[in-house]
């Protein structure tokens, strides 16, 4: 489906598009989001937030923006992640919706124009999920599975896999989202948190147009533990559960042996059985330390405050 929709009032649209390293996609992107914008016949920004990219993509921004008033730059002093950008774009926006999108193609631009549409029909929130996505490798295809998993069973918050960041966002989400200030954002997760009335539109996910994804598996994992300790306490809980599972059997094990002994007298010791065992705890304590370690370790970025982000240079903002 797409089809302009027939404006009732005349409003602002933001674009947020996040870019790391797109010199050979982002003119090419731009133009393709205008026609797309001067389609709805409404007033619109587009806010490129360069997340420290170290190729030529903030000297094309720039060249075009000259000519356009409509485009806006922000630089980050260093690379400080795609959440960070999304966040800087929300924050310095002022369109009356907001639609983040990335700058590779993998994001249909066609698709804004059904975006609109339902958000003028009165959805705060519409999204894209993500079909046919390519092919990644079997382990960066399984681990999101497992994590979306585990976030939905654990957490008060649903997580749809397939939608991502391509989302289209209405001002009241958009000042709900801003006024969340914790530095570790996931933001699926916040967007899941905020609530609000939304609407997914399943569309096809087409290959990186040039380049190549920066996300690796470490930075999956990353994310993925930043998401699990964000919105849950599970780990916590469960770390608790099993310890008092564990003393319990060590209990009815140690209540076993002194009877045994009474009975029966001391037998031979099992060394080899005895080393096991305190391999086997040991490593069960050092797993929930580390557990813990990772909560805390989170605290710690949090109880700091510094910025999401910090910007070298803007352009084209008032
Ligand atoms: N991006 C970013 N910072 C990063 C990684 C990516 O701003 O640390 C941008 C990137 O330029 C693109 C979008 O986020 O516009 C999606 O990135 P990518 O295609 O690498 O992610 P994937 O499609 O593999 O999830
Ligand atoms: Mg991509």
């Amino acid at each position: 489906m797409n089809f302009i929709p027939a404006p009732k009032k005349s409003f602002l649209i933001s674009c947020v598009v996040p870019v790391y390293n797109e010199e050979k996609n982002i003119t090419n992107f731009i133009t393709a989001l205008k026609i797309q914008l001067q389609q709805l016949g409404q007033s619109f920004e587009i806010i490129v937030v360069d997340d420290g990219s170290y190729d030529h993509t903030s000297k094309k921004v720039i060249a075009l923006l000259k000519k356009d008033r409509s485009i806006k730059l922000l630089s980050f002093s260093r690379h400080f992640g795609k959440e960070n950008a999304l966040t800087a774009g929300l924050e310095r926006s002022s369109g009356d919706c907001v639609i983040m999108i990335d700058a590779d193609f993998q994001h249909p631009v066609e698709l804004i124009s059904t975006f609109v549409q339902y958000w003028i029909e009165g959805y705060d929130i519409v999204y894209g999920i993500q079909k046919n996505r390519p092919r990644k490798s079997l382990l960066k295809n399984y681990l999101p599975r497992l994590f979306y998993f585990l976030i939905n069973k654990f957490s008060k918050i649903n997580i749809m896999p397939d939608a991502g960041d391509f989302r289209l966002l209405d001002r009241k989400v958009v000042n709900a989202l801003n006024s969340l200030k914790e530095y570790n954002r996931f933001m699926k997760g916040l967007y899941a948190w905020v609530g609000f009335k939304s609407k997914g539109i399943p569309c096809n996910t087409p290959k990186r147009r040039a380049g190549k994804s920066t996300f690796n598996l470490s930075q999956l994992t990353e994310l993925a533990i930043t998401g699990l300790t964000s919105f849950s306490d599970a780990p916590l809980r469960i770390l608790s559960f099993s310890g008092f599972i564990l003393s319990f059997i060590a209990l009815i094990c140690a209540i076993y042996i002194i009877i045994k002994t009474l009975i029966l007298g001391i037998d031979v010791p099992g060394y080899a059985t005895i080393v096991v065992i305190i391999i086997f705890f040991g490593g069960i304590q050092l797993f929930s330390i580390g557990i813990l370690g990772e909560y805390i370790a989170r605290i710690f970025t949090e109880v700091k405050h510094r910025p999401h982000y910090i910007i070298s240079k803007e352009y084209g903002f008032e």
